[in-house]
């Protein structure tokens, strides 16, 4: 089977969250069951390109239609970990992809509708037959009404919402500018990505079961929940795995010392490491740690409090939080002023790979305690580097963490809930050791990798060629 993926981000050369990881893991997955794969990324300036090997020039002035002129695109291709990645080098005059970020721009829309149609085009103009095409989230969800109305032949779509949030809003104009007639688009005055990616494609995926539920069952009239209902008959949750080879404290290359659940004392090495990193005090107390994105979604007021309620029973915090949101921002860098410098505390406002992947090695605990949660996945990757995993009983998170048995989770989104959630887990930890440690045996057995969501997958590929049009 070929499968082209077409997306906004690829772990780990361009990776904001667990978009880059799912694409990543999912493409890998397909690789080993002999299968041609292809994911077309757009050639950020911002691209970790060590990461990619034999880059070159596949193709040049390949023309693309944007706002009634052919801008051209240099087509570079190359293998990461495997996966053959086609690389648009667009040059466009607004420098789309030379921003010094992924995301963040006020003319998103634009690039990433850019790169949707260029990714298309290269697709026709090399005469290309994929049997699948997987597009991923608003940023290229233009690609199904594309596909059906300028590009038939090009093959079946399937789209997967990795996060509902995120919608593609914007002006109509838009549709003039890449050249699409589509008023299905429309939702009131403006037009939602999303929306058309929901209402052309032949299947749409969300990240795990029970955010799919979740959707489902919304109860505030959001319209996205109710097209969603409408098209029921082809919406399903497949829950993400993590790439086990990429995310294995047995060979990390991120880390310099490493372990498994038979000889778990490399954990032990990580957390001297990680104090002696961060000033930490060498002692015997539990280390609770969070690697995630600082936006509403993670919970920051619950993040705090883990915080506090850590420092109370004596306990250490590590944060690794990548700012996007600047209110969210501020809260923290004035959290991390008032703090100031402690032996017991660590707060990094960044985004950094290798901090993240010592910290999952290092931790005791790590804690999730998202408002709402598509699939998440540092839950899952705790579990595998033998850190409990201390979640808000919500989507993916409910999927993958079962209370007491590999993990600790609470429901409702407040101060109280958490601290005595918290409470729980130190409490295992300081007097109930035998508990604790099979608890983390269990962890660290699960199996949260590709094998059985990419079955699941090729499930669905396979029916949707076997759909008669
Ligand atoms: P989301 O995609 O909503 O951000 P996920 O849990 O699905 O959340 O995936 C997050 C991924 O991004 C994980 O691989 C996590 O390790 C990584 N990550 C998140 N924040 C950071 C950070 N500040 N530094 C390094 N890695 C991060």
């Amino acid at each position: 089977m070929e499968i082209v993926h077409i997306a906004a981000e690829l772990a780990p050369l361009a990776k904001v969250g667990g978009l880059g990881d799912c694409i990543y893991g999912l493409a890998r997955a397909f690789k080993d069951k002999d299968n041609k794969i292809e994911v077309i990324l757009p050639k950020y300036d911002t691209l970790n390109l060590s990461e990619v090997e034999n880059l070159h020039v596949f193709l040049n002035d390949l023309p693309s239609p944007f706002e009634g002129e052919r801008y051209v695109n240099t087509i570079w291709k190359g293998q990461v970990h495997g996966i053959a990645v086609t690389f648009i080098d667009s040059h466009d005059p607004y420098h789309f992809f030379k921003r010094g970020k992924i995301y963040g721009c006020p003319d998103d829309l634009e690039r990433f509708a850019y790169f949707t149609r260029a990714a298309l085009e290269y697709l026709q103009q090399c005469k290309r037959d994929p049997d699948i095409i997987h597009i991923h989230d608003w940023h290229t969800s233009l690609a199904a009404p594309l596909i059906k109305k300028h590009y038939p032949r090009l093959g079946k779509v399937i789209l997967t919402i990795h996060n509902m949030l995120y919608r593609g809003v914007g002006p109509a104009h838009l549709l003039r500018k890449i050249g699409l007639d589509a008023p299905e688009l429309k939702d009131g005055a403006q037009i939602n990505l999303l929306r058309g990616g929901i209402i052309f494609c032949d299947a749409v995926t969300t990240v795990s079961p029970t955010y799919a539920k979740e959707i489902l069952s919304d109860t505030t009239g959001d319209t996205l929940c109710a097209l969603l209902r409408e098209y029921r008959f082809k919406f399903k949750g497949v829950i993400n795995g993590i790439d086990y080879e990429y995310w294995n404290p047995q060979t990390d290359p991120y880390l310099s010392t490493h372990y498994n659940a038979k000889q778990p004392s490399g954990k032990k090495k990580a957390q001297k490491e990680l104090r002696e990193l961060f000033s930490l005090q060498d002692k015997a107390v539990p280390l609770v740690g969070c690697v995630t994105r600082l936006v509403a979604q993670k919970g920051p007021e619950l993040i705090k409090q883990a915080l506090f309620r850590t420092l109370e029973r004596g306990g250490q915090f590590v944060l690794i939080g990548s700012a996007h949101e600047e209110e969210t921002e501020k809260r923290f860098q004035t959290l991390k002023q008032t703090m100031g410098t402690t032996a017991q505390a660590h707060i990094g406002l960044t985004y950094d790979e290798k901090w993240a992947h010592l910290v999952f090695a290092a931790a005791d605990i790590m804690v999730v305690p998202s408002i709402f949660e598509p699939c998440g996945l540092t839950q899952m990757i705790a579990m595998r580097y033998g850190a409990l995993p201390l979640v808000r009983h919500t989507g993916g998170l409910a999927d993958t963490v079962a209370d007491g048995i590999n993990g600790f989770s609470f429901l409702d989104p407040t101060a109280e809930s958490i601290s005595k959630c918290l409470d729980r887990a130190y409490d295992v930890w300081e007097s109930k050791r035998e508990i604790w440690d099979k608890m983390v045996d269990k962890a660290m057995q699960e199996d949260f990798s590709w094998k059985v969501p990419a079955q699941e997958y090729l499930v669905l590929y396979n029916s949707l060629l076997k759909t008669v049009v």
